[in-house]
């Protein structure tokens, strides 16, 4: 087990100004920074350049025996002069103050000004819901909730303001992204991606990329991104983390890659690499996809760096290198930049010494540091190594939190609402009870002050529980509260139903405590049954029970979603999501989240929307998919009517686009936005097609009675797939197009092949 970290607008977000607009680097800076880096390369000895390849973690460089993330100036010498170590990852403790990190940082890089080169180290974090390694800053929802939003300019705002306070924490470097697919429902990293789409995760995740990095990364106000974890994590055939897959060529390039080649299209400067072996080849030892398939068809020309301790694992876990030696050896030519070692210099010297057995090229070297260095020009590093406290005024600001705020409230996914109890009102006398009510762990999840996110409560008890929110909001003297169950026992189950009778409505708050990457494999996708027994003791009340979940991944809750009246869909909302929650329940907000996954209704039967034949209602042809709530499911406290589907032609030619437009009215009472998704269906191919696949989406806002028409276009390339050949292809045939509950259908009538599925598509 590793680590605790840290980490980590101008852009006046919400006004709509710009702070920090800077003119987009020329193709002649660009060409001038590599001119810098090669000349720099000419001075360095094969030390200093395997140096640069080096990552260790904080506590390399910390003392031991003492209070966590405190420097040991012997251990940071030897790092940076012996080793010259390149960049250092954090690791330690918990969340810290703004002046902590300055002074940090200010250490660090004073060291690198003595080293011969005075090479500034790029110092890492995982910044991946705001800066969540810093007291006071934003914390927006995970991933999986944002990708809830549907909404392009939310991933803007929070990659803007996620790359602000990490500048404001002196950092310049954030893993993030994450743009795995969040395919295996048990997988413990769900919540850190945009769901089961790719088409969802490319758009928003390019999105997030483009706020984290702006126009310039060397601007005060923005980071490097780094895409995560390529490629082919998120699918492990158990659903543990770091499990073996199997993944054929051609799903890896139809599903899996395009959120890469997008995100590189985007501009993202870094890229880590997946610890998973894929058909029994470790992604840190594939020569393929590190290389032909990454810089030959994608033209990355970032950094690539292992993740934790991968080289190691190697030998160790994968058993592909007899000795730890061979293992940098494969890992290196196959294509790795960066090592996150993440302990020891081991790699250091194995490097230099398979440098000069020759195994390793010092072509291979130098590319490898061309592209470290060049990030490091791009960041401003050489020139301001720090960064200035005083540049950084909106660090943690009220315009910061609401945005925060909009970004849990468009989350909120309101899964059912039978005859409308909600919104309730707010003269109602409600017991808020379940294991997720009063936790700030249950609504901020992992990596969030430390990488467990056990220590919420304390770093944001300012910030609202669901029980505190809706005490806020319906006044404390209309809400009693009994916890009822941990997470895996009953409680005070006599007492929580005693107040139960004496409510109008139970808000029954389940789902996970906070978890991190491997400390959250589960054997069982089945809430634990504590849960669902007080659901079913609650239920017995016969008073309203409102079920809300609060949780990392799609928990199987189906017992407890037939007791309830409604059930709200939290995800990891962030620290604002209390009382966003509570807003929804009331109806202060009306609710626009729809599911970026399937939601499960046995834990054995899990399958995405996307997949195999169309259904003719043979249960044969369902292939077991029966989901408690599909992909894309969302209610509203108003209602939508789609109408008048227009395809501007039946027939579309290569080259050619179709336009098609679908009024959305507002058929309620009340106004609410609404996320078109457009879904197409190829009916018959050379390989089997997927039932239904995402190709487009917008989100509209509407007045009660208001129409807008939504305008979507489609040419050949929105139609392609890859087909058994691992060859991107578009083939003529009849294709269904489905907007909400209106169908159309047209002929695509001309056979092409496309570029592969890369970086040009
Ligand atoms: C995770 C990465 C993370 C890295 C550094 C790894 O264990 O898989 O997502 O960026 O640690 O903290």
């Amino acid at each position: 087990m590793k680590k605790l970290l840290v980490s980590a607008i101008g852009l006046s977000l919400l006004s709509g100004t710009c702070l920090m607009a800077q003119p987009k680097k020329t193709a002649a800076a660009k060409s001038s920074i590599d001119q810098k880096v090669d000349a720099l390369i000419a001075k360095m000895t094969l030390e200093e350049k395997v140096g640069q390849m080096t990552e260790v973690t904080s506590d390399v460089v910390s003392k031991t025996n003492s209070p966590s993330h405190q420097i040991d100036a012997e251990k940071l010498k030897e790092a940076i002069m012996k080793y010259h170590v390149g960049s250092i990852l954090n690791v330690t403790g918990t969340a810290y103050t703004r002046q902590h990190w300055f002074d940090v940082i200010t250490e660090i890089q004073g060291v690198a000004a003595k080293d011969r080169l005075k090479i500034p180290v790029i110092y890492g974090i995982d910044a991946i819901h705001g800066v969540t390694y810093t007291t006071g800053s934003t914390l927006f929802p995970h991933e999986i909730a944002l990708a809830a939003t549907f909404n392009r300019s939310i991933a803007h705002n929070l990659g803007e303001i996620t790359a602000y306070e990490t500048r404001a924490s002196y950092i310049p470097w954030n893993y993030s992204p994450v743009l795995d697919l969040g395919k295996s429902a048990l997988w413990p990293r769900i919540y850190e991606t945009m769901g089961e789409d790719p088409y969802l995760i490319k758009t928003l995740g390019a999105e997030v990329i483009k706020g984290y990095q702006g126009n310039d990364i060397g601007d005060k106000y923005h980071v490097a991104a780094c895409m995560k974890h390529y490629l082919g994590y998120g699918f492990p055939m158990n659903g543990k983390d770091r499990t073996p897959s199997w993944i054929p060529d051609r799903y890896m390039r139809e599903y899996f890659l395009p959120p890469f080649a997008e995100a590189v299209k985007a501009g993202a400067r870094t890229l880590m690499i997946n610890s998973g072996e894929i058909n029994g080849v470790p992604i840190h030892a594939s020569k393929y996809m590190l290389t032909d398939v990454l810089r030959g068809e994608l033209h990355f020309d970032g950094i690539a760096v292992t993740d934790w301790r991968d080289i190691q694992y190697l030998n160790t876990r994968h058993h592909v290198a007899a000795t730890q030696k061979d293992a940098v050896m494969i890992a290196v030519n196959a294509g790795v930049d960066m090592s996150m070692v993440p302990y020891d210099y081991t790699f250091f010297t194995y490097l230099v010494e398979l440098v000069k057995e020759k195994k390793v090229t010092m072509a291979r070297v130098n590319e490898a540091v061309h592209r470290i260095l060049k990030v490091k020009y791009e960041l401003g590093l050489f020139e301001r190594p720090v960064g200035n406290p005083d540049d950084y005024p909106k660090f943690g600001s009220e315009e910061f939190r609401m945005a925060s705020v909009q970004a849990a409230n468009e989350a909120i996914t309101l899964l059912k609402n039978n005859n409308n109890i909600l919104p309730l009102k707010k003269g109602l006398k409600v017991l808020v009870t379940g294991p997720t009510a009063n936790t700030m762990r249950s609504l901020d999840g992992g990596w969030s002050y430390t990488w467990q996110g056990d220590q919420s409560d304390k770093f944001a008890a300012d910030k609202n529980t669901i029980l505190e929110a809706i005490q806020q909001k319906i006044g404390k003297d209309n809400v009693a509260y009994q916890p009822g169950a941990a997470f895996d026992s009953l409680l005070n189950v006599s007492e929580t139903v005693k107040a139960a009778k004496n409510s109008d409505v139970i808000v029954l708050c389940l789902g996970e405590l906070s978890y991190t990457e491997n400390v959250g494999n589960i054997d069982d996708l089945n809430l634990p049954i504590a849960q669902i027994q007080l659901a079913t003791e609650l239920a017995k009340t016969g008073k309203p029970v409102i079920l809300v979940l609060a949780e990392g991944r799609p928990r199987i809750v189906t017992d407890a979603d037939k007791l309830s009246n409604a059930t709200v869909m939290a995800y990891l909302p962030g620290n604002e999501g209390g009382d966003a929650i509570a807003s929804v329940l009331f109806g202060d907000v009306n609710p626009s989240g729809k599911l970026p996954i399937t939601y499960p209704r046995y834990a054995n039967a899990l399958v995405n929307y996307n997949r195999k034949n169309l259904e003719n209602g043979n249960s044969d042809d369902s292939h077991g998919y029966n989901p408690l709530y599909e992909f894309g499911h969302g209610l509203s406290y108003t209602t939508f009517a789609y109408d008048n589907l227009h395809i501007s032609k039946p027939t579309l030619n290569a080259n050619e686009t179709l336009t098609n437009t679908v009024d959305v009215k507002n058929t309620g009472q009340v106004e609410g936005k609404e996320s078109v998704l457009l879904f197409i269906s190829q009916l018959y191919a050379s390989i089997a097609p997927d039932t239904k696949r995402l190709r487009a989406f917008d989100k509209i806002s509407l007045k009660p009675g208001e129409t807008k028409t939504v305008a979507f276009k489609i040419t050949a390339k929105d139609l392609a797939f890859v087909n058994d050949v691992s060859k991107t292809v578009t083939e003529a045939g009849e294709f269904k197009i489905q907007l909400g509950s209106q169908t159309q259908s047209f002929n695509y009538v001309s056979n092409l092949d496309l570029p592969s599925r890369t970086g040009k598509l």
